[in-house]
C-alpha cells in the first residue's frame, strides 16, 4: 500500500517540477530566439549601412535564415537535455522525499495495527473462556446452585478483568492523544502518592509487603488524576512483582526546577534483556513468571510513560533479577 502512495507520491512531484521546468524552458526558448532573430535583423542592418544604403529593419535574408534555424534547433535540443536531466533528478529526488515524508505515516498505521490486534487478542482470550464456561453451566441439566454461583463468581471476575482491560485501554488512548483534556494544577506530590498508596494498602497487607512513604510537600504544576494514576500502577507493579514480606520504599523531593520520586521494591526483579521494552504496549516479562500468575495486560508502564512525557518529565528505571527494581521519575515543577 505504502509501496504505491510512494510511486504516486513520486509522480506527484515529477508533474510538478516538469510543469515549472517546461514553462522556464518555454519561456528561455522564446527569449533566446527572438533575441537571436534582432541579432541577425541587427548584422543585416550594420551591413547595409556600410554600403551607405539607409539602414531600416529588414527580413533576415537566407544566409543567415539557416544559421538562425541551426541556432535555434541546438537551443531546443539543449533544453530538452536539460529537461531530462531535470526528470532524472527529480524522479530519484521525489522518490526518496516521499519515503521520508511517508515514514512517519507508515510508522504510526503499522504502530495502530499491531495495537488492535493485541487489543482484540487480549479481549478474545477471557471471551472465550467466558462463553466456554456458560455453556457448559447451561449444558448441564443438573447443576446445583452451590456450582452454578461458583461459575457466576468466574464469570465476574473474567468481566471485571475485561472492564479493567477496556479501562485501560481507553486511558492509554486518550494520553496518546495529548494533553487537551488535562487539567494542570499546583499538585502535592506527598498527597498524591498517599491516595495511591490507599488503593494498594490491602493488597500490600495481604502480601505482608511493608511500604514506607517517605515524601515532603512537594507541589509542581501537573493534572491530579493522571499523577495519581502514574503512581498507582508503580507501586501496584512493586507490591505484584514483589514476594510476601518484601517492601517498597517511596521517596519524594523537589529538587532545584524538578520533583524526584524514586519507588523502590525488594521484588523478582526485570533482566536486562527485557527491561528495554516494559514500557512497550502489552508487553509482560517472562509469561511463566509473570502472566499466568499475575494479572496483568502490559498496559500499565506504557501509561506511566505517556503520563509522565504528558508532563515533560523522564523515567528510568534500574533493576537486579530476585534482587528488586527502582523506578525514578523526575517531572518539572513548571509545565509551562
Ligand atoms: P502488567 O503489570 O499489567 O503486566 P506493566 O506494563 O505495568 O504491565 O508492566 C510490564 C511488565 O514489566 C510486567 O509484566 C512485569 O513483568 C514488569 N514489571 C513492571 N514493574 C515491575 C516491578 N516493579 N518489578 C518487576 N517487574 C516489573
Amino acid at each position: 500500500m505504502f509501496k504505491k502512495a510512494r510511486v504516486k507520491l513520486t509522480v506527484w512531484y515529477c508533474i510538478i517540477i516538469m510543469l515549472i521546468s517546461g514553462l522556464f524552458s518555454v519561456v528561455i526558448y522564446r527569449g533566446v530566439t527572438a533575441e537571436l532573430e534582432s541579432r541577425f535583423r541587427f548584422i543585416e542592418v550594420g551591413l547595409g549601412t556600410r554600403g551607405f544604403t539607409p539602414p531600416q529593419p529588414q527580413k533576415i535574408p537566407p544566409f543567415f535564415e539557416e544559421h538562425l534555424r541551426v541556432t535555434k534547433r541546438r537551443v531546443l535540443i539543449m533544453l530538452l537535455y536539460i529537461n531530462g536531466a531535470i526528470l532524472v533528478v527529480s524522479t530519484a529526488a521525489g522518490y526518496f522525499l516521499a519515503g521520508k515524508t511517508l515514514k512517519p505515516i507508515e510508522e504510526t498505521l503499522e504502530q495502530q495495527n499491531r495495537f488492535i490486534a493485541d487489543a482484540s487478542h487480549e479481549l478474545r482470550t477471557p471471551l472465550a473462556a467466558l462463553k466456554a464456561s456458560i455453556e457448559v453451566a447451561l449444558r448441564d441439566k443438573k447443576i446445583k446452585k452451590k456450582e452454578a454461583l461458583d461459575v457466576l463468581e468466574s464469570n465476574l471476575e473474567d468481566v471485571d478483568s475485561l472492564n479493567t482491560l477496556t479501562n485501560d485501554l481507553l486511558c492509554l488512548s486518550r494520553y496518546e492523544q495529548g494533553h487537551n483534556d488535562l487539567i494542570f494544577e499546583q499538585v502535592n506530590v506527598a498527597e498524591v502518592i498517599e491516595s495511591a498508596y490507599k488503593k494498594i494498602k490491602a493488597l500490600a497487607k495481604k502480601k505482608d509487603i511493608k511500604v514506607e512513604i517517605i515524601a515532603e510537600d512537594a507541589y509542581l504544576e501537573a493534572d491530579k488524576e493522571a499523577l495519581r494514576k502514574l503512581f498507582l500502577i508503580l507501586l501496584d507493579n512493586a507490591v505484584k512483582y514483589t514476594p510476601v514480606k518484601g517492601t517498597v520504599l517511596v521517596t519524594a523531593k523537589s529538587e532545584k526546577k524538578y520533583v524526584f520520586v524514586e519507588v523502590k521494591d525488594t521484588g523478582i526483579g526485570i533482566d536486562q534483556e527485557n527491561i528495554q521494552h516494559i514500557f512497550e504496549r502489552f508487553y509482560r516479562v517472562d509469561q511463566s513468571r509473570s502472566k499466568t500468575n499475575i494479572p496483568g495486560f502490559g498496559l500499565g508502564l506504557s501509561m506511566v510513560k505517556e503520563i509522565v512525557e504528558l508532563h515533560r518529565g523522564s523515567i528510568n528505571v534500574t533493576s537486579i533479577l530476585n534482587k528488586g527494581t527502582t523506578f525514578i521519575i523526575e517531572i518539572p515543577i513548571k509545565h509551562s
